[in-house]
């Protein structure tokens, strides 16, 4: 059997040069390198940063084969793998010496008056205003309406994307063992006028989220997934649920979480 592993990398100089070194290295294992990505192969290889890991995962629709980055990017939270110690995993993966963790993106089903279509996010579904106006929609938690709330959007994020958006806007960074969705307002409107929570609200993982906004002043909403933006007229109503698709993730022995968080944002 072809020993096959898919390489994606971004187009930064510093990833073409690790590129070029991985597949010399990869050959010189008895490893082919596909010319275009390969369903098949035992593993993908993303060179970048986050966004790069994000984009491969979406531009080959969720594949099911582990992932593992090597990160020349600039925060690199996903990814497991630096160029200095491209020697080092190579040998911990031939060892099998790795475990996959298996991490659910959010899902939404975006409904106009005529039609649903899906957004998927590995980190984040984002719902907001596309013009500079307060946007005002219902939420409701399992068919039970919890808040009316009006602000500038609300993010609606995975464990795995607790750290990035949700992180900066306020919201907590969730350990990866603990499956929740976790709605976090964007500048939420807490008056006599308008009565929003001013913190995220954190939910189990198999709740469903539906919102209905309100169109008082316009009728467009944005609603971005990973940072990749949707735009619809007229949006009726939205439903968020945790995917029952795994993304795998290569981890090795000494992964740890919150070293991780500790390292990179302290
Ligand atoms: P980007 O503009 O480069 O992302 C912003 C930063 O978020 C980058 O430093 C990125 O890391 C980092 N990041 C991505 N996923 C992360 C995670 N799970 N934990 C911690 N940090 C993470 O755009 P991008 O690289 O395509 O990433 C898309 C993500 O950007 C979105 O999913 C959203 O979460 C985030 N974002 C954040 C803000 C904000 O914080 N105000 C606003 C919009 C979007 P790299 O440098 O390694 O790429
Ligand atoms: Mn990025």
């Amino acid at each position: 059997m072809q020993k096959l592993i898919n390489i994606l990398s971004n187009n930064s100089e510093k990833s073409k040069i690790v590129e070029k070194n991985l597949i010399s290295k990869l050959n010189s294992l008895d490893f082919k390198i596909p010319k275009e990505f390969d369903d098949n192969a035992q593993l993908s290889i993303c060179i970048g940063g986050d966004g790069s890991f994000l984009n491969a995962v979406r531009n080959y629709d969720f594949p099911q084969m582990p992932f593992v980055g090597i990160n020349t990017g600039h925060l690199g939270f996903f990814q497991e793998v630096y160029p200095y110690n491209i020697d080092t995993f190579l040998d911990l993966y031939l060892k099998k010496e790795y475990y996959i963790q298996k991490i659910n993106p959010v899902e939404a089903s975006i409904c106009t008056r005529t039609h649903c279509v899906n957004a998927i996010g590995i980190n984040e579904i984002v719902i907001k205003g596309d013009k500079s106006r307060t946007i005002h929609m219902n939420i409701s938690v399992n068919d039970k309406m919890i808040q009316n709330f009006s602000g500038d959007g609300i993010i609606i994020s995975t464990p795995s994307g607790s750290t990035a958006y949700n992180y900066s806007s306020g919201g907590s960074i969730v350990d990866p063992s603990i499956k929740v969705l976790q709605i976090t307002p964007l500048s939420p409107i807490n008056t006599n006028a308008y009565r929003s929570f001013t913190s995220s609200v954190i939910l189990p993982h198999d709740a469903t989220i539906k919102i209905f906004p309100e169109y008082r002043f316009e009728n467009s909403i944005l609603v971005s997934a990973d940072g990749i933006e949707h735009k619809h007229e007229e949006i009726v109503k939205i439903e968020i649920t945790t995917s029952q698709m795994d993304i795998n993730l290569l981890r090795f022995k000494d992964y740890d979480f919150w070293t991780k968080v500790s390292e990179k944002f302290l």
